[in-house]
C-alpha cells in the first residue's frame, strides 16, 4: 500500500423520508441560503416543493439559482458567484445530479475569492477558502454528494477541468432513493456506467498488497452488474435505486483510494471528448474506458486477469493471463452495451476530424495515468480504438 492520509467530513443522510431533516442542518449555517438546480427535472418531480417546504419552516431568507446545466458551464458559475457577493450568502444548497453540485463547489469558492473562480479551476492557484454548502441529490452518479471534487465546462475556450480543494466537501448530503425513480434511462445508464468506471479507474493500478481495496471493488462491481438489468427494466424499482445510489457515494468517497489512488487515465480522455462535444459523461465513458483497457493491457494484464475472473466469473482455465483479461474486456463492453450504453463515439457523430484536438486537451497538463503513463500518441490510439 501506499501511505494515505483519509479524511471525509461530509454527513451522509440517507433513506426514504430523510429531506425532514434538512431544517435542522441548516441551523448552524446563517439565514441567507441559494438554492443551486439545474434544469427543471427538480420541479417536475416534487423534490423543488419538498426543499422549499423545509426551507421555509427553517426561517431560512431563500434566494434560487436554477438553470445549471449538465457539464455546468464557467458562466453559470459566475453568475453564482455574483449572487452571492450580492447578497451576501451564508449557505449554498445543491439540489439535483453530480452537475448541480459540482457548480455549487465552484461557486463556493468563488465567493470568498476576489479574482476569477477559474484561477482555481485550472489549477492557478489553491482555493483560499469556501462558503459551507449541502447537497440534496437526485441522481446517483458522481459520488460529488461525498467527496470534494469537481468538473466545469468553460465553454468558450472549450475546456473541462477537474479540480478540487481538501476542504470544500458537503457539509451534509442527503440522498433519498425515491428522489432517483424519476431519471430517465439514459441518464440511469450513463451514472451506473459512471459509478463502475469510477471503482475500476481505483482499482487498476500498480500499488500491491491491497486486497481489502481490491476486494471492496470487486464487491461493489459485482452488486452493481447484478442490480442495473433490473433497474434498466423497471426504473421505478426502489430497491434497485436505493442500491445504485449506496454503491455510486461509495464508489467515489475516499474509501477506495485508501493506500491506492488508481489511475484516472480515462476521465481525463472523457472530459476532453466531452469539452469539445458537450456528450453526457457516463455515455462518453462506456465508449472510451474498454478501449483504455485494451490499449494498456500489457501493462497489467494480470490485474485485468482479476478482473475478468473476481467480477465476470471469467474461466481462467486453459487461458493465458492475455486472454483471460481480454476475455474480462469483452465481458465488459458487451454488460454495458446490453443495458444500452454506447459503443463507439461515432453514436455521437464524432469522427476522426477532432482526435488531434482533442488529444491536445487531454495533454494540456503533460502525461498521466499510472497503469501507464499516456502520452499523445496513446491518447490518439485510444480515441482510434473507440472509432
Ligand atoms: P447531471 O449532469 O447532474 O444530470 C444529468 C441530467 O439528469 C440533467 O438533465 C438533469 O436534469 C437530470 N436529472 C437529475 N436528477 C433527475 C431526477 N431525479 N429526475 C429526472 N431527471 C433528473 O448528471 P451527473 O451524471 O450526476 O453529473 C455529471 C457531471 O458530473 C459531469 O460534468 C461530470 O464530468 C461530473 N462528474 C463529477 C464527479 C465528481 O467527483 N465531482 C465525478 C464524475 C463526474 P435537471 O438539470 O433538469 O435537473
Ligand atoms: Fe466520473
Amino acid at each position: 500500500m501506499e501511505t494515505f492520509v483519509h479524511m471525509n467530513p461530509t454527513k451522509l443522510i440517507f433513506g426514504k423520508g430523510t429531506l425532514t431533516r434538512l431544517a435542522e442542518e441548516l441551523k448552524p449555517f446563517g439565514r441567507k441560503v441559494l438554492v443551486v438546480y439545474g434544469g427543471g427535472s427538480i420541479k417536475r418531480n416534487g423534490v423543488y416543493d419538498g426543499v422549499m417546504e423545509q426551507l421555509r419552516r427553517a426561517g431560512n431568507e431563500l434566494f434560487e439559482m436554477g438553470g445549471v446545466e449538465p457539464n455546468p458551464r464557467l458562466t453559470t458559475v459566475h453568475k453564482g458567484v455574483g449572487i452571492c457577493k450580492r447578497e451576501g450568502i451564508d449557505f449554498l444548497l445543491a439540489v439535483g445530479g453530480g452537475s448541480v453540485i459540482d457548480c455549487a463547489k465552484a461557486i463556493a469558492v468563488g465567493a470568498v475569492y476576489e479574482g476569477d473562480v477559474w484561477d482555481i479551476i485550472t489549477k492557478k492557484l489553491y482555493a483560499p477558502g469556501a462558503l459551507p454548502y449541502g447537497a440534496v441529490l437526485t441522481l446517483a452518479a458522481t459520488g460529488s454528494e461525498m467527496n470534494a471534487a469537481s468538473v466545469i465546462t468553460n465553454w468558450e475556450t472549450r475546456e473541462k477541468n477537474g479540480w478540487w480543494a481538501h476542504f470544500n466537501h458537503p457539509k451534509f448530503s442527503i440522498l433519498d432513493p425515491s428522489f432517483t425513480c424519476t431519471v430517465p434511462l439514459d441518464q440511469t445508464i450513463n451514472g451506473i456506467v459512471d459509478i463502475m468506471t469510477h471503482i475500476l479507474e481505483q482499482y487498476f493500478h500498480h500499488t500491491s498488497n491491497v486486497p481489502v481495496q481490491d476486494s471492496f471493488c470487486e464487491a461493489l462491481l459485482r452488486t452493481v452488474i447484478k442490480t442495473a438489468p433490473k433497474l434498466v427494466r423497471n426504473l421505478e424499482d426502489y430497491e434497485s435505486r436505493e442500491t445504485i445510489l449506496y454503491a455510486g457515494t461509495m464508489a467515489l468517497n475516499g474509501t477506495l483510494a485508501m493506500g491506492a489512488p488508481g489511475d484516472w487515465a480515462t476521465h481525463n480522455i472523457e472530459h476532453a471528448v466531452s469539452a469539445m462535444y458537450d456528450v453526457a459523461h457516463g455515455a462518453g465513458l462506456a465508449v472510451l474506458y474498454p478501449c483504455w483497457m485494451e490499449h494498456v493491457l500489457d501493462e497489467g494484464a494480470a490485474k485485468f486477469k482479476q478482473m475478468a475472473v473476481e467480477v465476470f466469473g471469467v474461466d481462467a482455465a486453459g487461458r493465458s493471463d492475455r486472454e483471460t483479461a481480454m476475455a474480462g474486456i469483452r465481458a465488459l463492453r458487451e454488460f454495458w452495451t446490453s443495458i444500452g450504453a454506447p459503443g463507439r463515439l461515432a453514436d455521437f457523430g464524432i469522427g476522426d476530424e477532432s482526435f488531434e484536438a482533442m488529444a491536445d486537451k487531454a495533454m494540456a497538463r503533460g502525461p498521466f495515468g499510472t497503469m501507464k503513463t499516456l502520452r499523445r500518441e496513446d491518447v490518439l490510439a485510444i480515441y482510434k480504438l473507440a472509432m
